[in-house]
């Protein structure tokens, strides 16, 4: 019979894997509580028509890559992003009535029909926070703050941070205008999925990696020269912030994103390029002021972010960590077994981690297998050691062996594990 497997693009972390990316997730909540960020958590499958809504219908995201299904006549999509949720979640809670600045981050998985590739999967994690309620420019520049704060933290190299202001709706139908003005006249020159998009949604082409797209639009107009006065205020007050701040960054006037409800600041943090290839997009984020009305509740601004767990684990430094133990309880005979069972709930109780065999193996096997968990010490009870009321503690690194009274275990090896920690 054939063996059943993971959907295509849909990945399992394993344990020894795992480590990694608790070392991302942790960092990751950490950084956030220490910024005044409160975890949400939002349901995987909301209705379809939200992320219609807050995505926008000409986007690739809601164009061809979500997973929707019908039940019971409900349309139902799993999340792609978590933003539209989280705004759906904000709105529906009152949140907006009960306070006036609300700071959220998640974790979790998102869903995208993608061609899958190196850091781009179908179920992948995402990292990301909304900030509702602050038109700041002063909040866009603490969330770039953080975001460098955090990679700084996990061990990314490199990591280049690209903004860009969208200005408001006016600004990018103006812009919109002038893009269309420039290059309906080198149609023809557009690779064929740039001419759809250019009646459907020109600002996508500037996302396009097309080398035919990049050479038209090499003199393209940039949208930094529509904006209104307050836009550019607000833009310039951001920039200001981040030198404030001593963080780096570059101005990338054709930075779009593939997300319609972005308004003003917008930013990309690429990195570990070496590693990811053109996938380097680690966060991307922005403001979206218009959302939260868009979607039935009272006008708040509103900014965010996401990052890619997969390619933070990708992209940051960590060694690879082994997976350790302090105990493992190795019994031998039946009378082994039972005593074995009760000292190794005696010794987690007492905060010791123990890992007890019970495959009724020879000593020898059973060691191996403490070996290659990483156990600090084995203890060693058969028939004898049970009747003796003892117990043998083997210290596996230094290979030196102790019979140790039952009653005076957990106390020994627990002053056993502490010289060690206090020596390494
Ligand atoms: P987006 O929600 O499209 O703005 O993406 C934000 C971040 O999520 C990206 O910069 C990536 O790090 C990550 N991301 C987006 N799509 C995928 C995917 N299909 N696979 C893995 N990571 C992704």
């Amino acid at each position: 019979m054939n063996l059943l497997r993971a959907v295509k693009g849909m990945n399992d972390v394993l344990p020894g894997e795992m480590a990694r990316v608790q070392r991302v997730e942790r960092a990751f909540a950490r950084t956030m509580e220490l910024y005044g960020f409160g975890e949400v958590r939002t349901p995987l499958v909301e209705p379809t028509s939200l992320f219609v809504r807050a995505i926008g219908e000409a986007t690739d995201v809601v164009e061809k890559e979500m997973y929707t299904f019908t039940h019971h006549d409900e349309s139902l999509t799993l999340r792609p992003e978590g933003t539209a949720g989280a705004v759906r979640a904000y709105l529906e809670h009152g949140v907006p009535q009960a306070e006036p600045v609300t700071r959220w981050y998640y974790i979790g998985p998102m869903f995208r029909a993608e061609r899958p590739q190196r850091g781009r999967y179908r179920q992948f994690w995402q990292a990301g926070a909304e900030v509702f309620g602050d038109a700041g420019p002063a909040s866009d520049a603490e969330m770039i703050d953080l975001l460098v704060r955090f990679l700084r933290e996990i061990g990314v190299p490199d990591a280049r941070v690209m903004v860009n202001s969208l200005g408001d709706a006016a600004a990018r139908e103006r812009y919109r205008a002038a893009l269309v003005d420039y290059l309906t006249p080198k149609t023809d020159r557009l690779s064929p999925y740039s001419q759809r998009r250019l009646t459907e949604n020109p600002l996508r082409i500037l996302d396009s990696k097309d080398p035919r797209d990049a050479e038209v639009l090499a003199d393209a107009p940039s949208i930094l020269e529509v904006l209104s006065a307050e836009d550019t205020a607000h833009f310039d007050a951001f920039r200001r912030h981040l030198d404030a701040l001593g963080a780096p960054y570059e101005v990338a006037p054709r930075l779009v994103r593939g997300l319609d409800y972005y308004t003003r600041t917008l930013f990309e943090i690429k990195g570990a390029t070496a590693k990811l290839g053109a996938g380097d997009t680690l966060v991307g984020g922005g403001r979206y002021d218009g959302m939260v009305a868009d979607l039935g509740g009272p006008s708040v601004p509103a900014i965010g972010f996401a990052a890619g767990i997969e390619r933070l684990v990708i992209a940051s430094d960590s060694p690879e960590t082994k997976r350790s133990l302090d105990a493992f309880v190795a019994p031998l005979g039946d009378a082994g077994i039972a005593h074995c069972l009760v000292l190794a709930r005696d010794l987690r109780a007492a905060g010791v981690s123990t890992e007890l065999d019970g495959r009724k193996a020879t000593l020898k096997a059973q060691l191996r297998r403490a070996n290659a968990v990483g156990a600090r010490f084995a203890l060693i009870a058969g028939d004898d050691e049970v009747a003796r009321g003892v117990v043998q503690v083997k210290d596996l690194a230094r290979t030196q062996q102790e019979t140790v009274a039952r009653a005076d275990v957990v106390a020994t090896l627990r002053r056993k594990l502490g010289e060690n920690e206090s020596a390494s």
